[in-house]
This record gives C-alpha cells, structure tokens and sequence, in this order.
C-alpha cells in the first residue's frame, strides 16, 4: 500500500513550497491508489502554534489537497500531531538506550557552542562526537539523579557509508564519520525532529517520504535510526527547490507570499494548484494548463526535476486569468462577491424573507451584477483588482476636471464637448433609444474620435482607463450614463 505523508512544523503559515510538497505527495498517493496523511509536528513547542495549524488546515483544504488521515480527520494511526505522540517516542527512545544505541549527553550548551566555534576556526566539519557515547549507563543515572542538564544522543556507527537511492536524485551515499552522534531528543518523552520523523514513519506505515532537499542532509541519520530500530526504510523522493526568476531562493523579495495571501489577493484555488504541479514538474511535453484530474493522471516522479524551480509570479497571473476565463459568470459572481463586500461596494445579503418588492429588487441587482462581471471577465488577472475596476458601477465616480480633458483641450472646448455629449443622447432618446453607439459615430463623422469619446468614457467611469464607453452604458443604461454627463459638464 502506497502511503505518502505531507509533515509540517506549525511554526507559519504555509508557504507556496510547503504546499508544493503537499500536492506531490497528494498527486503521488492520488495515482497510485493510496493515502495520503497529514501530520503535524509540533515538537518544538515553543515556535509551534494553533494559529498556524489553523493556516495549514484551511490552505490546504482551499487548495482541494484533501488528507485521508490527519488531526481533523483522525484515522487509523490516529494521533497525527507529534506532540499527542509521546508514549510512542518514549517507548523507542528506551529501546534504543536499552539496546545501547543511544546515551546521555552532560554536555553545556556552552562547551559544545565552543567545540563548534574551533572546529569551525579550524575548518573542519562541525560535527560532535561525544565522550559519553562510552559512559556506562550506572554512571549517566548517577549524574542524571544529581540532576546534571542532559540531552539524548545517538551513538553514530563509526566508519560506514549509508547508500540510498532517491527516486528522483538515483543513488545518494553519505560518510557516518560526518554526522557526530547527533542528538535525538531533549528527554524521553520530549523527541527531536530526526527521531520523531522515524518514529511516526515506521508507526504511519508511510511508504514514501516526498520532500523538499532540505532534508537530504537528514535522510542518512534518519536511516541509521531506522535499521538502529529495526524499522522499515521508506522510499525517498526529494524535491527541488523552488527559486526565484533571479535563481535565488524563493523569497517574500521575490513576491512570493502564504497560499491565505494568494487566496486573499484573489488567485483561484484552481489555478494555484495547476501553476504548483508544474514547480518542478512536467508531464513531458510544453502543456500548462492541466485539471486535477489530468495531473493525478499523468503525475510521476521520475519527471521531477532535480534543478530548482523557477517560480515565476507573471506566468501564475497568466495562468489565473487563464482560470478566471473558464469559469461561469455565476460561479465567478460568488467567487468576487466577498472581494466587493469587502470593500463596502455591495452589501451582504441577508437569507431572511424577504418581500416581494425586496426580491425584484434582488434579482435587478443580480443581473446588474451579471453584467458588470462578464464585461470584467476577461481581463481580469486577479479577483482582488476587480472593486477597483468597477467602483464606479456602484457609485458615482470623483475625479477631477483634467481627466475629462481629451489632449489639449481647453475648458471651453471641452465645455462644448460635454454639450454635445449631452445632445447626442437627447437625440437618442427621441429616436427610440435604441442604437446610442451609432448615434455617436455618425455625429463625429471623419472627425477625432477622442474629442467626444474621451470624455464620455471619463465622466461614466471617473477613470484613466477601463472598458469603452459603450460598454459602460451597455451595464450602467442610458439614464445614469446621461445623469454622469451632465455632473461632468458642472464642472466646467
Ligand atoms: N517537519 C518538517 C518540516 O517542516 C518536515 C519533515 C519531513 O518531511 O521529513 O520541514
């Protein structure tokens, strides 16, 4: 059985590589038929907190990257928070003493801080091998009971080399002279990251460990503790990392945000989820655009790439808009209704009853909504540009004179404009109302368009730039449009 995990500390929010590596264990446990756990790993108490836990849950549940097993759900290996886990870690951390493969370290933090500033001052690799890897556990419980400040170490096998193969880096081997005893936990029932990640791995009966390469370095201690326990060793896969276009590190410098933030700033789940599958991904030819469906299909992680991966924040907005285009008005309706309440330009509904003239009411707003909407559709990149866009559907616009001014105008022959702006749409009325948009072209003749058009657009909008001024009226009608006008034309 295929399991995978997703391991996060809840020490922030989650990032777009957390993400990413949750999505590849999904896609992973997805195609192959199996599951896909969530667990979280607050060892460190101190940095770890709800806030965020909270973060990971409701991100990822945005995402659509649904857990079999996690501390929501629960599941048959059931508790998935490290901190809920202890008897678990004690009961290893006591075998692996009991066995003499792990001991008591009396070291201050003090003199190993100094061990490692003349290692360092010297060049040589930082690592530390202790003197009480010896120490006869009688005497560890005497200093123990004199209440001597301790850690617990792993007694690192001398002279051996630790091969694995990496699905996606082929075979990886590393020296265990260079690891040091390192540590495994502040006391039996309080484990460090390496040996809580065993311990739960081996518990979870996780089949393959996908992750960032962060952690190659952790992969050979984390071996050694495995066959030190008798556990099984997983498959390892680990990732690439996620860079920014200047090939750094990705960075908050590079625009990168939290998945709340991008969900904030109005990015479709949808879209997030396909641009993350293809950060470090292909399915091996130059598509892009791929459903959920198509990528839990065509996942596999012989293509993922060894080389970082370029986050590149225009192609997520391409690809949003992209996303933004294939949804319905309707759907697209709920998705920027939260965009223009927030800002005040509608207000929530109530689901009480409401009377007859209130629902006639309703459904006039709803279609007005409509409207405003599909003419924003396509070309919007990002839901939260849309109460900006079209502020002006729902209020009359401010702005100052000089935006109505086409050119060089001057204000009287802008006056003049405006008059026969105002003309143009008396004549229209009397002609039936039907076609303004030809009334106005067949007025301006050979002549400069902008002189007419531009501050007609500009009174409607009160903007720089937006949709043509037919366009407008189309949604606004002929009545606001005319009542804008004649605002516009008291200001000169
Ligand atoms: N908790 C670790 C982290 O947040 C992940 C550990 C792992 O995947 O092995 O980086």
């Amino acid at each position: 059985m295929i399991r995978t995990r997703y391991a996060p500390s809840p020490t922030g929010a989650l990032n777009v590589g957390g993400a990413r590596t949750a999505l590849f264990n999904y896609l992973f446990a997805r195609q192959q038929g199996g599951k896909f756990v969530l667990r979280i790993e607050d060892t460190d108490l101190e940095r770890s907190d709800k806030k965020y836990e909270k973060d990971i849950f409701e991100s990822l549940r945005w995402l659509g990257i649904e857990a079999d097993e996690s501390p929501e759900q629960g599941g048959s290996y059931a508790p998935y928070r490290q901190s809920e886990r202890t008897p678990i870690y004690q009961k290893y951390i006591e075998k692996l003493l009991g066995d003499g493969l792990a001991f008591y370290c009396f070291h201050s933090e003090t003199e190993l801080e100094n061990e490692k500033n003349e290692l360092m001052s010297v060049k040589k690799p930082v690592l530390h091998l202790c003197e009480y890897r010896s120490m006869d556990p009688k005497e560890a419980e005497i200093l123990k009971d004199a209440k001597r400040e301790y850690i617990l170490r792993f007694k690192t096998p001398l002279g051996r080399k630790i091969v694995f193969q990496d699905l996606i880096r082929g075979e990886l081997s590393f020296e265990s002279d260079l690891l040091g005893d390192f540590s495994i936990a502040k006391r039996p029932d309080l484990p460090l990251y390496n040996f809580a990640v065993v311990a739960d791995d081996e518990t979870m009966k996780i089949s393959h460990v996908i992750r960032g390469e962060d952690h190659i370095s952790n992969t050979p201690k984390q071996i050694l503790l495995i066959e030190a326990l008798g556990f099984q060793t997983p498959q390892y896969a680990h990732l690439p990392l996620i860079l920014g276009t200047d090939r750094s590190k990705l960075s908050k410098r590079h625009g990168a945000a939290g998945v709340s933030e991008y969900r904030a700033e109005g990015y479709l789940s949808d879209a997030l989820f396909n641009f993350m599958a293809l950060l470090g991904w292909s399915p091996g030819n130059d598509r892009e655009i791929l459903s959920q469906e198509e990528l839990i299909r065509e996942f596999s992680l012989e293509r993922v790439q060894k080389s970082g991966a370029i986050f590149d924040t225009t192609k997520l907005e391409w690809m949003n808009g992209y996303y933004i285009r294939q949804k319905s008005v309707k759907e697209l309706i709920k998705l920027c209704t939260p965009f223009l309440e927030e800002v005040g330009l509608m207000k929530a509904q109530s689901a009480r009853f409401a009377s007859e003239a209130r629902r006639v009411k309703r459904k006039a707003q709803k279609e007005y909504l409509e409207k405003i909407i599909a003419l924003e559709q396509p070309r919007l990149k990002k839901l939260s540009e849309l109460p900006e866009r079209v502020d002006y559907f729902f209020r009359a616009p401010k702005y100052e004179k000089d935006l109505l001014r086409w050119k060089d105008m001057s204000d009287e022959e802008l006056r003049i404009a405006l008059q026969e702006i105002l003309l143009i749409f008396k004549d229209y009325a009397k002609a039936g109302g039907s076609e303004l948009e030809k009334t106005f072209f067949s007025k301006i003749g050979s002549g400069d368009k902008g002189r007419l058009l531009w501050p007609l657009r500009a009174a409607l909008s009160g903007k720089k730039a937006s949709p043509g001024p037919f366009e407008i009226i189309a949604v606004l009608g002929v009545e606001e449009a005319q009542k804008r006008v004649k605002t516009a034309s008291a200001l000169l």
